[in-house]
């Protein structure tokens, strides 16, 4: 812990017993258990008590002294009362202080909501004050009592003004429901059986559909059946850009009723604004990206997880939850049916959903199989690359991207006017810049990784510090003027496929296409509007849009991913591909000539021979059987312990004597810690990092093991000889 940090606690302990001083003179009858933001590992429990004039009900927001400053908190509970006549002469009682507001015009957080919020303290391992808090949208942290009054005011008329033009909308334009198909059909009597089961929390299901199957209709069907019983649906997405395409369908289909999303690209005040219409009950449906899952929703009566298995569910610091699986919680202990969907669910949900004799059986599992309209999965072609390099030799396929077979099926597509999509997951021109005459690399100076070529602005980037510099007009070793990209990038093949496809409109979509407000959309429309032949862009592009003239998606180097040492990435890189694959073909009409082209030199590879047959379960039912004879997720239950620190000796130091420590734990030998190592990346910006695997065959155990684990580690992270920058635990890690 740092020396400020340290002071900073010390004097908040003396304050917080000590200061007498501020008490308001208000009668404090009452002894409450409030929820504050404390410090991150600070050693003072998140949950502190405060005297109150007033028993307010547990989920009360409060404004409580904290040290100098006044803070947001939540009542928790109700604290022992000062009891008159107990002997206090052994233990003086600790002189509280007072909660300074109530902020009472808002109604108090659910049971359920703060059940939520406990829970997801407990299992990742954070303090409920944290959770609890760090839920709420900014503004509402910052607001006393008048002005909230004044906010819910304001809210309330617009409120009135909506309903109204929203009623008058639905007469003018009643929506239009599409006959439902026959697989549809079947799923959703399916799910109204599951909702009229009278006792007991209502199973969660997986609807497994083919992209393009429809299984947007079946989440507005089943809302539509939760609205007209008076309560209110949560739907997910993973990705804010695909926010406003699902909030538009919704918006057309209920017209008359309040919708709000939740999500990090609005403003504070529109944050603060939908987060209110939700925890108020006016809003009907709450549409949103992960932090939607803390919703404060009175009359839930669904939760919809969109593209269940896509990785930016879980979320990448602080406390790092998984969305997806915290709403399948919310939902039970809501007693509230949870939907999740996917063409490719996670290998964790599609073993909850299969069979009970392998261990599933905890997901129901509905199949959508067929495409709308009967339109075909497009075809897909492997070009095996090492019979293009012998027949055009290894030089040619270094300066073309394309390989000839691939580059005639784009034209082919130029001449029918119809659209492609060519998929590098990586951006910038060239990921490195070489000398030729000594060997010097574009390294970046803080950071194991390379500097990455940007022609545009003629930088070099890191993409982990974010580093820029002016390309050096020679070489900085050997001062040879002759440096050159090596390898492509998104930027370099969009240049080269102007050069290859004379009078091409070739567009690009990444990150740095996009960086502006509004540029991704400008840049969507115009695919959409036919503006752009041919689209190159990296897995931001391959989610979810809907393109209907797109009758090829290519990938032109997609190897990587099977070799990886991550083992999850083999099951990223078949959903990529099957999700970028449903991209080709929305069309029924043009479904037929629709195809996916992968450049492989491995084209005999399980991964791609399943992916021909557009074989999720074979492919699931390969990478599941592989990881139970490793023991893998989902038949282990693994935590990552990550270290920050200046050298990589103190960052594995702090692990080593941490794995000591978890060595010396009741129920230790449950639970394998492996041995410590650097991260993949183990240095970014001059710090570096490791990380140390915790495995368990069960969940109870690792999280027995955990729970005991931590004050010992917020011990070890304060000595000396085991100092480091920063520790975190990842429980349910998705990159190792
Ligand atoms: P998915 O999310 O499963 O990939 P979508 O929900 O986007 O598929 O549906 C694909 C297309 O089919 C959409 O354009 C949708 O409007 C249309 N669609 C869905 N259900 C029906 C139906 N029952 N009848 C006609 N069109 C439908
Ligand atoms: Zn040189
Ligand atoms: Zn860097």
């Amino acid at each position: 812990m740092s020396k400020a940090l340290e002071r900073a606690l010390t004097s908040l302990s003396t304050t917080l017993s000590t200061a007498s001083v501020d008490i308001p003179a208000l009668p404090a009858d009452y002894r409450l258990r409030v929820l504050v933001d404390l410090p991150r590992h600070s050693r003072l429990d998140a949950v502190l008590d405060y005297l109150a004039p007033e028993p307010w009900p547990a989920g009360t927001l409060v404004r409580v002294p904290l040290g100098k400053r006044e803070v947001s908190g939540i009542v928790w509970g109700l604290a022992e009362a000062p009891d008159a006549g107990a002997d206090t002469t052994d233990t003086p009682a600790p002189t509280l202080r007072a909660v300074t507001q109530a902020l009472t015009a808002l109604p108090p957080f659910s049971a359920g909501w703060l059940r939520l919020v406990g829970f997801a303290a407990s299992y990742y391992q954070r303090s409920p004050g944290e959770v609890g808090l760090s839920a709420l949208p900014p503004d509402l942290r910052d607001l006393d009592a008048v002005q909230l009054a004044r906010r819910l005011k304001r809210l309330d008329k617009a409120r009135v003004a909506a309903a109204k033009a929203a009623a008058t909308a639905a007469q003018v334009h009643p929506p239009e429901r599409p006959t439902l198909s026959p697989e549809q059909q079947t799923v959703l009597d399916t799910l109204a059986a599951v909702a009229t089961v009278a006792e007991g929390p209502p199973q969660p299901s997986l609807l497994f559909g083919a992209t393009g199957s429809g299984k947007t209709e079946v989440y507005l069907r089943e809302a539509e059946r939760v609205l007209a019983a008076g309560r209110q649906a949560l739907i997910l997405v993973p990705e804010i850009n695909l926010t406003p395409q699902l909030e538009a369908r919704f918006a057309e289909r209920f017209p008359d009723r309040c919708i709000v999303s939740l999500h990090s690209g609005l403003t504070p005040a529109q944050r603060l604004q939908h987060w209110l219409s939700a925890h108020l009950g006016h809003a009907d449906l709450v549409l949103g990206t992960r932090m939607a899952v803390f919703a404060s929703m009175p009359r839930l009566g669904l939760i919809v997880i969109d593209e269940e298995h896509d990785p930016s569910y879980k979320q990448q610091e602080g406390a790092r939850y998984s969305a997806r699986d915290l709403a399948v919680w919310r939902g039970r202990n809501e007693q509230v049916p949870v939907l999740l969907g996917s063409a490719t669910p996670s290998l964790e949900s599609w073993y909850n959903a299969g069979p009970v004799d392998a261990g599933g059986g905890r997901y129901r599992r509905l199949v959508m199989p067929s495409r709308i309209g009967g339109g075909h999965l497009p075809a897909v072609r492997l070009v095996d690359l090492s019979r293009i390099a012998a027949q055009f030799g290894k030089q040619a396929l270094r300066q073309h991207p394309l390989a000839p077979p691939l580059l005639a099926a784009l034209r082919e597509r130029l001449d029918r006017g119809e659209q492609s999509l060519v998929l590098l997951n990586r951006r910038g021109y060239a990921p490195v810049l070489h000398c030729t005459n000594c060997g010097w690399k574009s390294a970046c100076p803080h950071c194991s990784a390379w500097r990455v070529f940007h022609k545009l602005d003629r930088t070099l980037r890191c993409h982990h510090c974010g580093i820029t510099e002016r390309v050096p007009r020679a070489c900085p070793d050997c001062g040879d003027p002759d440096i050159q990209p090596m390898g492509r990038g998104t930027e370099r093949l969009e240049e080269q496929l102007a050069d290859l496809l004379p009078g091409a409109r070739i567009g690009r979509i990444d990150a740095d296409s996009t960086r502006t407000k509004g540029s991704l959309e400008t840049q969507l429309a115009q695919v959409h509007a036919g503006e752009v032949d041919v689209l190159v862009g990296t897995q931001m592009v391959a989610k979810g849009h809907d393109f209907r003239r797109m009758t090829l998606v290519a990938a032109v180097q997609a190897d990587a991913a099977l070799f990886s040492s991550d083992f999850r990435a083999p099951e990223r890189l078949f959903s990529l591909l099957m999700q970028a694959g449903g991209r080709a073909g929305r069309d029924a009409e043009l479904a037929g000539r629709s195809e996916v082209w992968i450049q492989t030199w491995h084209p005999e590879h399980a991964l791609y021979a399943a992916l021909r047959r557009h074989d999720y379960e074979a492919f699931a039912a390969a990478q599941l059987a592989e990881r139970e004879s490793a023991g893998m997720p989902p038949f282990s239950f693994q935590a990552l312990l990550r270290a920050d620190a200046r050298t990589p000796e103190a960052a594995l130091a702090f692990l080593e004597a941490a794995a000591l420590q978890a060595q010396r734990l009741p129920g230790a030998q449950e639970v394998l810690v492996y041995p410590p190592v650097p991260a993949p990346i183990h240095r970014v910006a001059d710090v570096e990092r490791a990380q140390m695997l915790i495995e368990a065959s069960g969940r109870v155990a690792l999280h027995r093991l955990l729970a005991q684990w931590l004050p010992d580690l917020k011990t070890l992270s304060s000595e000396s000889a085991t100092r480091v920058l920063r520790w975190s635990l990842d429980i349910d890690p998705l990159s190792i």
